[in-house]
């Protein structure tokens, strides 16, 4: 993977695995099964519509569910868009009260400032030093009114993990609804639906090695959990997201997934040896901080600032040799500082200088380490023209 330039910004997209690609191929050309699975008065059609009965209930053993409670999306941010939106219209006469964080993605938080202009009440929890939002704090901010608590598994810009499993476990007690953004989540950590009382789970293909432009929301027991759909139409997807059905990305996400799902204690362990000589290489050229609790963390992303180093100049300086991201890929293009670090209490130097490296199952050892050549010659650069 020796491409000019390096690109260490896997948690914005990864590569689609060539067995996915494979797998796609068969549902898109004349000679393959490229029938619409809708059209179930023929047989073309019923062939399409059990292929992806059959992607569908290996994403759901993949993650602990049953196959009717996963409906397809065009990716996580439609995902988050059908729960929280799904949610609120459908269930508003039970409350109006939603919970979030201050470090959830643009797609959550975006659409809960919408939910607020139509008039629900949102409280925005804010994490600690280390970027983890405390069970205790969702707990002190329930109220009699609250529908909906919304928070993401795994943090997109630090790689903190939050605690999910116990947030889950006291919201079940609490009988309030659960939504998990777990984007950067499934398939790279364990997750299981049927061991973690989580209502809806947003996914993502192309965040494992699976094509953009697909995802799913999963939304456990269905049949008694109503959602307002966002789209309306043929009535696809139990009547939740009406479209034909992407069956070349359906297939490209469930094999992905299977795959994810297979190798995801030695993609871990591999990405984590990664990790840990990335970090130990620059930290032997750099003084470095390191955003956001290291015990707590995805070993797929680290955040770091190199001292005196601002993020967009070293981008900048790098931008032919490693592709790096300050904050995350949706707020790149921007001026503003990460968001999720503010709400950390990060400022001044550590926060412009925090820049985002996220690696992949194909990254190898020399791939990191010709990065941190990259980066070290191109701070020693910037140190000279000082
Ligand atoms: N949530 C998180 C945590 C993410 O990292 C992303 C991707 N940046 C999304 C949601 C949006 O996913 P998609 O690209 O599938 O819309």
């Amino acid at each position: 993977m020796n491409k000019q330039p390096l690109y260490l910004d896997a948690a914005s997209t990864t590569p689609v695995a060539p067995e996915a690609i494979a797998a796609m191929l068969c549902y898109l050309g004349s000679s393959g099964c490229y029938y619409n699975p809708s059209s179930t008065n023929h047989l073309p059609g019923q062939e399409a519509a059990a292929s992806v009965d059959t992607f569908r209930t290996a994403i759901a053993t993949a993650i602990g569910c049953e196959p009717e409670e996963v409906v397809f999306t065009s990716g996580a941010t439609e995902a988050n868009n059908l729960a929280l939106r799904g949610i609120a219209h459908t269930h508003a006469s039970q409350g109006k009260h939603i919970i979030t964080s201050l470090i959830e993605h643009k797609s959550v938080l975006e659409t809960c400032r919408s939910l607020e202009r139509e008039g629900f009440t949102l409280t925005y929890l804010r994490p600690d030093s280390g970027g983890t939002i405390n069970p205790d704090a969702v707990k002190n901010a329930l109220r009699p009114d609250t529908l909906l608590v919304s928070l993401l598994h795994t943090n997109n810009e630090t790689g903190v993990i939050q605690p999910v499993g116990e947030i889950a476990s006291l919201l079940a007690d609490a009988g309030v609804l659960f939504h998990v953004d777990a984007a950067q989540a499934v398939g790279k950590l364990p997750l299981n639906l049927s061991e973690t009382p989580i209502d809806l789970l947003s996914l993502s293909a192309h965040k494992f090695h699976g094509p953009k432009g697909v995802g799913c929301l999963v939304i456990r027991n269905r049949r008694h959990l109503r959602l307002e759909p966002l789209l309306t139409g043929g009535g696809q997807e139990f009547g939740l997201r009406s479209g034909t059905l992407a069956t070349h990305q359906i297939a490209g996400m469930s094999v992905a997934l299977q795959l994810a799902t297979k190798h995801q204690a030695q993609d871990h362990s591999h990405v984590s040896t990664l990790n840990r000589l990335f970090i130990e290489q620059l930290e032997q050229n750099f003084a470095i901080k390191i955003h956001g609790d290291r015990e707590r963390s995805s070993p797929y992303i680290v955040n770091f600032s190199i001292y005196g180093i601002s993020s967009d100049a070293l981008i900048n300086q790098l931008a032919t040799e490693v592709a790096l991201s300050s904050g995350s890929a949706c707020a790149s293009g921007t001026v503003d500082p990460s968001y999720v670090l503010r709400a950390m209490g990060i400022e001044g130097d550590a926060l412009y200088g925090a820049v985002r490296a996220s690696f992949s199952r194909y990254h190898t050892m020399a791939d990191i380490s010709l990065a941190v050549e990259r980066i070290v010659a191109a701070v020693r650069r910037m140190q000279e023209l000082d």
